[in-house]
């Protein structure tokens, strides 16, 4: 007989949906008998560089200490990054990946009988987020894949306590402008917290791209999160945080895990802090990679969504899950989003020249093989 389990998890859980990660390249040797080294994935956004050295170097420092619990406080860290960034130190919370604080904001301020707003096609890990809580989920349609901010601003009832913003977005690559978004924040309530994502800021090089960080001294109720993921190269050392008021930091401080972020981490988030020619080598690769792709993508005939991120989403012309499959099996990891309700666009991450040019390769050849 057993016991059905399922029933005894929390509503929210009940109905919740795995996040579906990036299929990872051992896995894909494993199905298909390929090569590891012949394998080119561009499936989770991830800095095609490798890490930097001196993120590489400071973990190896560190390693003697791995014995010992991190400092629970992240003083380094903390120290360096509000610096860095002109705030001041108790106005940081880290966690292990920005998603890992994305989470406890959402078990900080929401629950069943208030709603959280978010725009279609916004990253999936909102709304995981709020339905675990138990809160409701307010899905606010895109406009032209990208947020609809007024529309944003519209949907948000009395009942809601938080909206969620990515900045560029994620599947799509779309963003906005400062005076749209201070037009938006001039309309927001002061007790609903506006969680701007900035996962992508430091590739979003438009001119008029708002800077979070530097917003945050006119609205109390803006958090901004970032990451190490991205642009940093620490995808897989697990490094987020999030810049806020002094007081919400300290309410989100009481419910964090108190060594959520490791000493391995830690060191190798420091020290990329400090490298300023690694992350200008990042933009300029991007850059790069980005403008081959958008001209490969036109010259065979694919419509993409301009994107201000590490990675362009586009019309497959087919079901986005054939033509994902039919890349696999060359050797190309790309990532569907069907689950984000694109049923027939694929997200591209951009990756070095060898492996966009594989990529477009592999994508040409699965083009002719469908009009065949
Ligand atoms: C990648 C990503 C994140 C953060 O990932 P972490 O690795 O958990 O820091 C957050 N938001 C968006 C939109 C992303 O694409």
């Amino acid at each position: 007989m057993g016991c059905d389990f399922l029933k005894l998890a929390v509503s929210g859980v009940q109905s919740l949906h795995p996040y579906l990660p990036g299929k990872p390249v051992d896995e894909l040797a494993r199905e298909q008998g390929l090569a590891v080294e012949s394998i080119v994935k561009l499936a989770s956004n991830e800095n095609p560089l490798g890490p930097a050295a001196s993120s590489t170097a400071a973990i190896s420092h560190m390693l003697s200490e791995l014995a010992r619990y991190p400092d629970g406080n992240l003083y380094n860290l903390r120290v360096t990054l509000s610096e860095k960034l002109a705030v001041k130190p108790e106005q940081l919370t880290f966690g292990n990946g920005s998603n890992d604080v994305l989470v406890l904001l959402a078990e900080c301020f929401l629950k069943e009988g208030c709603s959280a707003v978010f725009s279609q096609y916004a990253f999936v890990v909102y709304p995981i987020a709020v339905q675990a809580s138990g809160a409701e989920s307010i899905v606010v349609p895109a406009k032209d894949f990208g947020h609809d901010l007024e529309a944003i601003g519209a949907a948000i009832r009395s009942d809601t306590r938080m909206v969620f913003l990515a900045n560029p977005n994620n599947p799509t690559g779309t963003a906005f402008g400062t005076a749209e978004f201070t037009d938006f924040m001039a309309k927001v309530s002061e007790d609903v917290i506006v969680v701007l994502d900035e996962a992508y800021f430091e590739y979003a090089d438009g001119g008029d791209h708002p800077d979070g960080v530097q917003l945050l001294n006119q609205y109390s109720n803006l958090v901004i999160t970032r990451t190490f993921s991205k642009a940093y190269g620490l995808a897989g050392a697990r490094v987020g945080y999030s810049v806020s008021s002094p007081e919400i930091a300290s309410i989100l401080n009481r419910l964090r895990q108190p060594f959520n972020v490791n000493n391995l981490a830690e060191a190798a988030a420091v020290a990329v802090l400090n490298d300023d020619e690694y992350l200008q080598q990042s933009r300029d690769v991007n850059s790069e990679g980005k403008a081959l792709l958008e001209k490969g993508l036109a010259q065979l005939g694919y419509r993409f969504i301009p994107s201000s991120g590490n990675f362009i989403t586009f019309d497959t012309g087919m079901d986005g899950v054939a033509c994902y499959q039919k890349l696999l099996e060359k050797g190309v990891i790309a990532r569907p989003v069907a689950n984000y309700g694109m049923p027939n666009h694929l997200r591209v991450s951009i990756g070095l020249k060898e492996e966009n040019e594989r990529f477009l390769e592999a994508l040409a050849e699965v083009k002719e093989q469908v009009v065949e």
